[in-house]
């Protein structure tokens, strides 16, 4: 469905974005991929993806706080894959703690990496989506994009924040055949979920199957993780044919927490 199309996902050495980003090729998009992590295993992930999917798969290892690295990614994607038809805006950072005790280079971190990190990939492959008269933005937000929790001023400030960033967007290019649109999941597990867990294992000192319990029962009424391979597919109907008239929607996939 998506044979000759190329995207970006950002964050997609791990999780989520991973998952998108099988998800995408196995539709036949090209895909330039970003993260951290060992090379090894990035390089192990680059050659997987080709194998199974029959792509061109490049890599890009710029740092979403880094407004130069991110224009240089988009850069990258438009000259080694030809161009960027699809913007996945997915990497993502968590820190828990009261206001009064939250590091402020946290805080900067969570905004420019959550955030500002969308702004700079956006404002970047603007251009050429306008130019080929064709784009699609998907942006992972969160459930925390439309409601809060304690302890996530940060996380949530952010989220609330690509909500209101993909309407502006949805509406400036919606002549233009450039939709863009939010995911906002519930709990998916991910190493980024793993750590809250883990977390809360130890200072609530109880198992980590009780911490899970706890976890999914105060937020997430069906008590099931996402696969990240729901929200992949969610961004492969983002970017079919039938989501064409689909731009500024912000779609929640909660398992009934946003229905509280
Ligand atoms: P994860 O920790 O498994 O993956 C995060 C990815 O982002 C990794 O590839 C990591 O290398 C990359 N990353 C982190 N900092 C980066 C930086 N500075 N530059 C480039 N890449 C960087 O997390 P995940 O759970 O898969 O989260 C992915 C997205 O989904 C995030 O935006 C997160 O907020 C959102 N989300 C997650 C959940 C959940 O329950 N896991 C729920 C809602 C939304």
């Amino acid at each position: 469905m998506l044979k000759g199309k190329n995207a970006i996902v950002t964050g997609s050495t791990s999780g989520i974005g991973l998952a998108i980003a099988h998800c995408l090729a196995a539709q036949g998009c090209n895909l330039l991929i970003n993260g951290f992590g060992e090379k090894a295993a990035i390089d192990k992930e680059v050659a997987g993806l080709k194998q199974k999917h029959g792509v061109n798969v490049d890599y890009s290892p710029a740092d979403m706080s880094k407004p130069a690295d991110i224009e240089v990614m988009v850069a990258q994607c438009e000259k080694t894959l030809g161009s960027c038809d699809i913007l996945v805006n997915n990497a993502g950072i968590q820190f828990t703690a009261p206001i009064e005790n939250f590091p402020t280079e946290k805080w900067d971190a969570i905004i420019a990496i959550n955030l500002s990190s969308a702004f700079h990939s956006i404002k970047a492959a603007i251009p050429g989506m306008k130019k080929r008269g064709y784009g699609r933005i998907v942006n992972i937000a969160s459930a925390h994009g439309l409601v809060a929790s304690k302890e996530k001023a940060a996380y949530v400030a952010a989220k609330h924040g690509v909500v209101g960033l993909t309407k502006v967007v949805a509406l400036e290019n919606a002549p233009s055949n450039i939709t863009c649109n939010a995911i906002c999941p519930g709990w998916v597990y991910t190493p980024l979920v793993q750590k809250q867990i883990e977390d809360r294992a130890k200072n609530e000192n109880i198992s980590v199957k009780e911490a899970t319990d706890k976890l999914l029962g105060e937020k997430q009424p069906n008590m099931k993780f996402n696969k990240p391979e729901n929200i992949g597919g969610m961004v492969v109907f983002l970017c079919s044919d039938d989501a064409d008239a689909m731009t500024g929607e912000i779609l929640t996939m909660s398992g009934g927490w946003l229905a509280q």
